[in-house]
């Protein structure tokens, strides 16, 4: 499974989809680039989501609003005191860690080596010392547990202190009248903050939601497993206003729903889990994690969280300004409660490269042969269609750039006519390309083409005439 991801890792490179940040200066540790077709893949998934909350449900409506916000906003929502990870240092390397995390590996060590008890017992003791904001007892259990420095094999630690997530900018061209701004941990105060004037603006009548996919920022305190964990990422989150006393319905009703819409991406429902929460955030009700079985093990990709009035009421307080709903069916004015789901973009785009990447083997009696295929599905795949001309001579490169032009308003394709056929289809399948185009010299005679599909390699020949309805139809949603 290491080698898996390690594949993944290197592919994602190799084919331009996902960087390094700044990598001639060697990098910058959590953080990530898209590249040409990281990029294309990262907006079709944006498209999905975005049609499947938007597009589809007449009652969400879809908002951006920006990074930065007044700084009550944050006071309000409780990150200025709230949001942080309990951290500590190794003394002899000077490594900083997350408490948690360090006492979550000793678990798991645990379970590997059938010590079960002592792995149960542990949790409960991890989950009461979180629970309560204990940091001193954090201490004790990774004493009293052995547990030494990956890096420098000792246990000489420091205390455990509390390690804020957010990160501050100054705001306002002089340094002593500048504001202290943060970048938002989080899409989601954006939403409450324009609550009502999207309710009054787009005369929503509740039930109702506003979504918005952008940016959010968290200072991990460490960075592990590739895009799983950044200091830079997007979400996509959607806020559902409810009447109270409802709130557990749309919760249900949200948990169920968006675990469809990942096994709609039709990859083995067998690597989707749920995970509910044992420690609820000080603002939730009920939540509950959707995971994915990554090479490394399951792990959270989206969360569906019920909020109750929280944020609203708390924008309330600390904005003086009244945040309510008066609602016409049953004559009350009330502040409405919140169903959340939120989902990592960059962690969804990872679910992806894992599912899709297939190793084959197609040796036969008289040669060894293999090759590399994203099998992404086919209105997700970042290049939709190559158009291949056999040879690069007798005016086939024109025909090919005719069947290019005809298609490129339409759709993301590719042209290219370096390299034997069979490289081309290879270097195609590497990248996720559902089907190619090949024209040949019977192409100049009878207007017809070859297509050639990826994942089953069987090729078929169809006229010119039909090839926009055809394409149309492969990657329509
Ligand atoms: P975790 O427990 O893994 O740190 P979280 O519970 O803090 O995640 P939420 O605050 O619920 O995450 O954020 C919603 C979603 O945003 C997560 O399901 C995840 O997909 C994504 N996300 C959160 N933190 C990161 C990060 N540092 N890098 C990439 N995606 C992230």
């Amino acid at each position: 499974t290491d080698d898996l991801f390690k594949s993944v890792v290197s592919h994602a490179k190799e084919y331009g989809f996902v960087f390094p940040s700044s990598e001639i200066y060697d990098g910058l540790s959590a953080v990530y680039d898209y590249g040409q077709l990281g990029a294309e893949l990262k907006n079709n998934l944006k498209t999905y989501w975005w049609k499947s909350m938007v597009q589809l449900n007449e009652n969400i409506v879809g908002i951006d609003s920006a990074i930065f916000m007044h700084p009550s906003v944050w006071k309000a929502s409780g990150h200025v005191d709230g949001f942080s990870d309990p951290m500590i240092d190794n003394k002899d390397s000077k490594k900083r860690y997350r408490a948690d995390q360090l006492i979550e590996d000793k678990i798991e060590r645990y379970q590997k080596d059938g010590k079960d008890d002592k792995a149960a017992a542990l949790q409960t003791d991890l989950d009461t010392a979180l629970n309560n904001d204990d940091l001193p007892r954090l201490k004790e259990i990774i004493e009293e547990h052995n547990i030494v420095c990956p890096i420098s094999g000792t246990k000489n630690w420091t205390d455990v202190r509390q390690f804020n997530l957010m990160f501050a900018t100054q705001m306002g061209a002089m340094a002593d009248g500048a504001e202290q701004v943060y970048l938002r941990p989080e899409t989601a105060q954006g939403i409450f903050v324009n609550f009502l004037n999207v309710q009054k603006t787009g005369r929503m009548k509740i039930p109702f939601g506003i979504a918005q996919i952008g940016k959010a920022f968290r200072n991990e305190v460490i960075a592990r497993q590739f895009i799983i964990r950044m200091r830079e990422f997007e979400q996509m989150e959607m806020q559902y206003f409810v009447r109270p006393g409802t709130e557990m319905e749309w919760y249900n009703k949200w948990k169920e729903t968006r675990l469809k819409w990942h096994l709609a991406l039709g990859f083995n429902a067998d690597n989707y889990r749920y995970h509910d929460h044992v420690k609820l955030a000080h603002y939730a009700n009920a939540a509950v994690d959707i995971e994915y079985n990554f090479p490394f093990g399951f792990k959270e990709v989206e969360g569906i969280h019920s909020r109750t009035d929280f944020d609203l009421k708390q924008h309330q307080e600390f904005s003086g300004k009244k945040l309510q709903y008066f609602d016409t069916e049953i004559n009350q004015n009330y502040v409405p409660y919140v169903i959340e789901t939120s989902i990592g973009l960059d962690r969804l785009f990872l679910t992806l490269l894992c599912n899709a990447l297939v190793h084959e083997d197609l040796s036969t009696e008289e040669r060894t042969d293999a090759r590399v295929v994203l099998k992404f599905p086919a209105p997700l795949a970042p290049v939709k269609a190559a158009i291949l001309p056999l040879t690069k001579k007798d005016g086939l490169p024109e025909k090919a750039r005719e069947i290019m032009a005809q298609l490129k308003l339409d759709h993301n394709v590719q042209y290219d006519e370096k390299d034997s056929i069979g490289k081309r289809y290879r270097r195609q399948d590497a990248i996720g390309t559902p089907i190619c185009i090949t024209v040949d010299h019977q192409t100049l005679e009878d207007n017809t083409l070859t297509i050639r599909h990826r994942d089953s390699m069987l090729q078929e020949r169809i006229a010119v005439a039909d090839l926009e309805k055809f394409v149309a139809d492969l990657v329509s949603w």
